[in-house]
């Protein structure tokens, strides 16, 4: 490895001893002042003879390690204040006349602001107010929660000689040399050679990218990111991340873990770390969390919390930031959640839920209840039983018994003589419950009746009136259910299926008479994202299916083997079985997929002459798409050809097969409902998904379809598949704005948090009391974001 250029001398200036004492000192501050940075301490170091020089500093640090955070930090910017040879400094201790110009005042290093002062207050330097707030960052407080979106490791810097191909490396130097080339008039090459400290070099070449030249320059510092690509010895670097250093900079964005924060044009990643270390100087960082608190669940204090995600002094930093960080996020999520839902934790209806009804009931079935089932009613009944008004999901894949369970517990409600009510998203699924219903609940007496807007308005009125007079006890029905003209006499439990095709509002509307809700849902997903989707309503998961089922068979095949799979659906018509065939399109748009499920019909026609054909799509009324699905139930046609709009429950226990056509467009959880519409009668029954083109990535998750029917299985392995990226997205589910949310993984962390969140709202449900000013006035800066406000 090369030396250094030029020696040094053997004596020590004083500049340079104060440089060496500085360093570690800036080190230990922006390491969030955890008194690790330094091998036994700030304090052993200052007395060493390192420390000799400079008594003032001495004492200014003196009883560091017994000092907290804040304090640490303030006692650092003094210290380094004192060795600074920084003009800045200098600069704030001229005439107040010639820091009056310059207004508005700026913080001085040791000056405190509150954290939603603006920016202005923050020596960003030039146009840095402008910058940030591109950015859609206004305050202290939004610099220091705009985390960096990923973090670089750059302690150590590779020795260049031991680079390999296609090795990614950040490395840092100087621009020694540059040349710009045209070799054709809309080409512009610009090929540089950076050295680096310990005199190794490095080639780097941009096309076309004029707006970088300017950073470019000979001189320039620069740090790198990128693959290396060896040419002999020689190293050539296909750059994928640029940044310029320089001064202050340096110290943040070299020679530690460094943050990479979302950025756009002209705004560097240097002036955004220093942005966020001024702001981290500049704010004191008061928890809270009281400190109790942060013991029982092991999450380190807000101000290493900050510190550590902006500028970690290692892995363990990083992490445990994070940790926090993350666990705020959920906590104030589900307090909004749970102040919101304040109709969920008032007065409801008690009910004496009597273990003798429920074994009357289970004496009635034909069946016996599965664990699972067993353990969610005894959910279930402790809510009915307390004064609360219960808000419950329970969830469960298609067939795991969720009607049977809600059945049960309408019958209860009956029983301590209150009526009921089942809501479902759609007429024939509502008739389908209806039918079920009366089947558990006739036998027992129990008077079921049926409300949808298909009926006449004379039977309608009829229905209102004996629901008004009491004259029924549980009533099924549609969106019809919760229209103003209906009025209950004493409503005192309400079952809602498929919660996700009916608004909040809509759940509030039926809640206003403030009954019992029990939520239902087929759409297994992941119980981090229930926690955090639905985080007003507790949560009840049936994870077994009744016995005696046989599992659907799934098949994954190419679609050059398209004939032999409907040669096999052919078969199955052949012994009286029925079949679905599913077609979609990658973009949302009905009139092109009516187009290719008319196309896909017509072609079906083609392959198997001998089968009657029929095609259900979203341009059908309501009224239309039950007159075809109930043809189809009654056997009139033996292929089902559709677009997605057969999702929903529909029950046709003779249909044994499932095709999707173009499977690889599908999501994993759309496919597993989809998968649930066979496999409702006691025959065999069978998916066969037909791939397409696609990628490597998106037959790993058709495989996990193949290789398990169990929902929860494969929303898990769905979320870790997509990775945290793209739950991003989970905004659009209404779920305010999580940060650094890793749903994939967080379940534990999100329960903690929703139990702190319960066990803090039990005691103050208002968050009144002194003590959790500071936790209010967090809560209320939070829910400022626009997400939050949509959710309501
Ligand atoms: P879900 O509402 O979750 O789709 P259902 O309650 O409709 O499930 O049950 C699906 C089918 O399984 C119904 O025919 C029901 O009678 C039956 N079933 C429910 N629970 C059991 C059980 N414990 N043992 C056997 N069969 C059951
Ligand atoms: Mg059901």
């Amino acid at each position: 490895m090369a030396r250094p250029c030029y020696a040094r001398g053997e004596v020590a200036t004083v500049q340079e001893l104060q440089e060496k004492l500085r360093r570690p000192l800036a080190a230990e501050l922006a390491g969030g002042c955890q008194n690790r940075v330094v091998a036994g301490g700030i304090e052993k170091l200052l007395a060493s003879p390192l420390g000799n020089p400079f008594p003032k500093v001495r004492e200014a640090l003196s009883g560091y390690a017994a000092m907290d955070t804040a304090a640490r930090a303030e006692a650092l910017q003094a210290a380094l204040k004192l060795l600074s040879g920084d003009p800045k400094a200098k600069a704030s201790s001229r005439p107040a006349k010639v820091a009056a110009k310059t207004a508005p005042p700026q913080a001085t290093a040791g000056e405190r602001l509150p954290p939603d002062a603006p920016l202005e207050r923050l020596d960003t330097g030039l146009g840095g107010t402008r910058k940030l707030a591109s950015l859609g960052l206004h305050t202290l407080r939004d610099v220091l929660h705009a985390y960096p979106h990923r973090h670089e490791d750059r302690r150590a810097l590779p020795d260049l000689s031991q680079v390999q191909e296609g090795q990614k490396v950040t490395v840092e130097g100087t621009v020694i040399s540059k040349h710009r080339r045209t070799p054709k008039p809309n080409m512009l090459i610009i090929e540089i050679t950076l050295e680096t400290p310990s005199g190794g070099r490095v080639k780097a070449t941009w096309f076309n990218q004029p707006w970088i030249e300017r950073q470019l320059r000979e001189g320039a510092k620069l740090v790198l990111t990128g693959r290396v690509k060896k040419f002999g010895s020689r190293v050539q670097l296909g750059v994928e991340h640029l940044e310029t250093v320089e001064g202050a900079g340096e110290s943040l964005s070299t020679g530690r873990i460094v943050g990479v924060y979302d950025s756009k044009d002209g705004i560097s990643q240097e002036f955004l770390r220093r942005s966020a270390f001024r702001a981290l100087q500049a704010v004191p960082l008061g928890d809270y969390l009281p400190v109790h608190w942060r013991q029982k669940y092991a999450i380190t204090d807000l101000a290493d919390a900050l510190w550590g995600i902006h500028f970690p002094h290692d892995e363990a930093h990083l992490q445990r930031a994070n940790a926090r960080l993350r666990f705020d996020e959920y906590l104030f999520l589900e307090l909004r959640m749970l102040l919101q839902g304040e109709d969920a934790v008032l007065q409801g209806k008690r009910f004496e839920a009597r273990g003798e009804d429920i074994n009357k009931f289970e004496g009635a079935l034909p069946f016996r209840f599965t664990n699972a089932q067993r353990r969610v009613l005894l959910e279930i009944t402790d809510d009915m039983r307390s004064d609360r008004q219960m808000a419950r999901l329970v969830q469960g894949d298609v067939g795991s018994g969720k009607t049977a369970v809600a059945a049960c517990a309408l019958y209860l409600a009956v029983r301590d003589g209150y009526q009921g009510a089942l809501m479902a998203p759609t007429e024939i699924l509502a008739r389908q419950h209806y039918q079920n219903l009366t089947g558990y609940l006739g036998q027992l007496d129990v008077r079921v009746g049926l409300l949808i807007g298909a009926m006449t308005p004379k039977q309608k009125l009829e229905m209102q009136t004996r629901i008004a007079e009491g004259d029924v006890d549980v009533v099924v029905g549609t969106q019809a259910l919760i229209q103003d003209n209906v009025q209950f006499d004493h409503l005192g439990l309400a079952v809602v299926d498929e919660e996700h095709r009916f608004g909040v509002q809509q759940r509030r509307k039926l809640l206003t008479s403030r009954p019992d809700v029990l939520v239902m849902s087929a759409t297994p997903i992941p119980r981090s994202l229930a926690l955090t989707a639905y985080g007003d309503l507790e949560l009840s998961i049936i994870d077994e299916l009744p016995p005696g089922r046989t599992p659907i068979e799934t098949k994954l095949i190419q679609d050059n083997y398209r004939t032999q799979a409907y040669g096999f659906v052919m078969k199955q018509i052949r012994e009286g079985r029925q079949a679905y065939v599913v077609t979609s399109l990658i973009e949302e748009n009905e009139n092109l997929e009516l187009l290719a499920a008319t196309q896909l019909a017509d072609d079906l026609k083609t392959i198997l002459p001998e089968a009657r054909i029929d095609l259900l799509h979203g341009k059908m009324s309501a009224a239309e798409k039950d007159y075809v699905m109930e043809r189809f139930r009654q056997r009139e046609f033996d292929i089902l050809v559709s677009t997605t709009v057969i999702e929903v429950g529909v029950d046709v226990p003779n249909a044994t097969v499932m095709v999707i056509e173009n499977a690889e467009r599908f999501g994993l959880a759309q496919l597993h409902q989809l998968r649930g519409r066979v496999g409702r009668g006691s025959a065999q029954s069978y998916c066969v998904l037909i791939a397409g083109e696609h990628s490597k990535k998106t037959r790993q998750r058709l495989k996990i379809i193949e290789g398990s029917t169990d929902g929860f299985v494969i929303a898990e392995a769905d979320l870790k598949l997509r990775g945290p990226g793209e739950l991003r997205g989970t905004r659009q589910s209404g779920i305010p704005d999580l940060r650094l949310a890793d749903l994939a993984n967080d379940t534990e962390i999100i329960e903690q948090a929703r139990e702190l969140a319960k066990h803090i709202l039990a005691n103050d449900p208002r968050l009144e009391h002194p003590r959790l000013q500071y936790l209010r006035s967090e809560l209320q800066n939070r829910s400022q974001s626009v997400a939050f406000r949509e959710v309501i």
